[in-house]
């Protein structure tokens, strides 16, 4: 039987980004892909319009019919859509822990639509608070929930601390939107980690759905936290590279089609090895 990692996200129907891609990615690491539509957005690769949110009640029974009949071994979160969604999720969440869970804090789009009612922004580390194995907010995102305007790296820190602190579990703050060199920065309640990559030059969309699903499964694999976020970086960083433009204007992340070793079955010592 396959093993099955499950995005709870966005759907996204030009499959730039939430659940569309999530799928693509665990399909790359040999997982099988489920995935919850916590909204339906209208959107192309320039920006986001607009969004529905189905009522929770439909992520709860959608939940609890895959959950009867998959083995689901990691769970994503990305775009919420509306604060009732958030107390389902955490739910559903909460029926999950233990396993590797990866939430990425979707707030807004790079077009500067929300993605998330603006009054659950001020309940979202709270309704997530000891859930998670991670969370992996943008610099907007990071800044939005400490509290902490992020500029540079010395505030990049305080809030990497603060986020800890806010939702009780390990947090990467993505620095993607720093101009120049781009650092990564990982608390994880005793260490401060920071993974860099250098510039690429594109606008790419997706980025954010792409290294939150292939952490998801990485952890699934069984790679320890920090090992698993330097992996998910460059795995990440590799995809922008080869990133091509979709529809008019924007590129569109996708999983690269040449070999890489980090996308073999078999790695970690987990017990939910992936199947072939
Ligand atoms: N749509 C969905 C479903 C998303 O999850 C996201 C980002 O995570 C976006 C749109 C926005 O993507 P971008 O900021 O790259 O435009």
């Amino acid at each position: 039987m396959k093993n099955t990692l499950l995005s709870i996200a966005g759907f996204d129907p030009s499959g730039g980004a939430g659940i569309l891609l999530d799928i693509q990615v665990f399909r790359s690491f040999s997982f099988s892909g489920a995935g919850i539509p916590t909204a339906l957005t209208i959107q192309n690769s320039r920006r986001v319009e607009d969004f529905y949110s189905p009522p929770p009640d439909f992520l709860l029974r959608q939940y609890d019919m895959l959950a009867k009949d998959m083995p689901l071994k990691g769970i994503k979160v990305g775009m919420v859509g509306t604060r009732r969604n958030l107390d389902v999720i955490t739910r559903i969440l909460k029926k999950n822990s233990g396993k590797p869970i990866v939430i990425d804090p979707v707030l807004k789009s790079s077009s500067g639509t929300w993605l998330i009612e603006k009054n659950a922004v001020a309940e979202y580390a709270e309704a997530f608070r000891g859930t998670a194995s991670l969370i992996t907010p943008n610099l907007e995102e990071a800044s939005l929930l400490s509290g902490i305007p992020v500029k540079d790296t010395a505030s990049q820190e305080r809030a990497t601390l603060m986020l800890f602190k806010r939702f009780q579990c390990p947090c990467l703050i993505k620095g993607g939107h720093f101009s120049g060199e781009k650092t990564d920065m990982l608390y994880d309640g005793t260490q401060l980690r920071t993974f860099s990559h250098a510039e690429a030059h594109k606008d790419v969309h997706g980025t954010g759905c792409f290294l939150s699903s292939s952490l998801v499964a990485l952890l699934v694999r069984g790679h320890p936290l920090d090992e698993a976020c330097s992996l998910a970086v460059q795995w990440t960083h590799e995809a922008i590279l080869q990133a091509l433009p979709a529809g008019s204007s924007r590129t569109v992340i996708t999983v690269p089609l040449s070999f890489s070793p980090l996308l073999q079955p078999g790695k970690g010592t987990s017990a939910a090895k992936p199947d072939r």
